[in-house]
């Protein structure tokens, strides 16, 4: 999937906490948050958005650009959850299996 920054960017109001700086701005400027931003990227510390992120197991901060880069690799947690997908799957067939 691409990274768009203009999709992106329209989006925010949506999926961030930004829209908090309408009712609550106190909320960020107690944090030392400027205007504009409604988080601080967990990974490199720069201004970001707040949002969930579908390949993050937790909504967090993250940066435009540390935002692109969980797109684009795959986190062990996917690689483990997926691995006991298919371990559950096995077994529940298995089982299936046995008692037919
Ligand atoms: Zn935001
Ligand atoms: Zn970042």
């Amino acid at each position: 999937m691409p990274f768009e920054v203009e999709s992106t960017t329209a989006e925010q109001s949506h999926t961030c906490y930004c829209h908090l700086w309408e009712t609550k701005p106190e909320f960020f400027e107690q944090q030392g948050i400027p205007r504009g931003y409604c988080g601080t990227c967990g990974i490199c510390g720069e201004m970001g958005h707040t949002r969930a992120h579908p390949d993050a197991p937790v909504t967090g901060a993250w940066c435009d650009s540390c935002y692109a880069e969980l797109s684009r690799t795959t986190p062990l947690w996917k690689v483990v959850r997926f691995t006991f997908c298919v371990a559950l799957f096995v077994w529940i067939a298995y089982l299936l299996w046995r008692t037919t």
